[in-house]
């Protein structure tokens, strides 16, 4: 089986994988950009806190969407509509 994940690339080059992502069209909600978010927990956070700078915001809610991560999540993270985002194709592990 194959799952669709979210590859985030920063501007200096640094990668985080995402399996679990909301991605919204232009035209789909309010926004008149795409949207894309995900949630993190307070361990990622500590991780990658630093490498998403302000993208994160606080009150995240449901489980961390960083790959292979089932915390409960503290924050969440908006993208910007300039970030290097990627959707790829990942094979599920067995
Ligand atoms: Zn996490």
């Amino acid at each position: 089986m194959m799952h669709k994940d979210l590859l985030f690339t920063s501007p200096k080059g640094k990668t985080i994988l995402f399996d679990d992502f909301v991605w919204e069209e232009a035209g789909e909600t309010w926004h008149d950009e795409r949207s894309v978010w995900c949630c993190l927990c307070r361990s990622c956070h500590k991780k990658y806190g630093k490498i998403l700078g302000s993208r994160c915001h606080g009150d995240g809610q449901s489980l961390c969407s960083v790959d292979g991560c089932m915390n409960n999540a503290d924050y969440y993270v908006d993208f910007l509509t300039t970030d290097n985002l990627k959707i790829v194709e990942v094979e599920d592990d067995e």
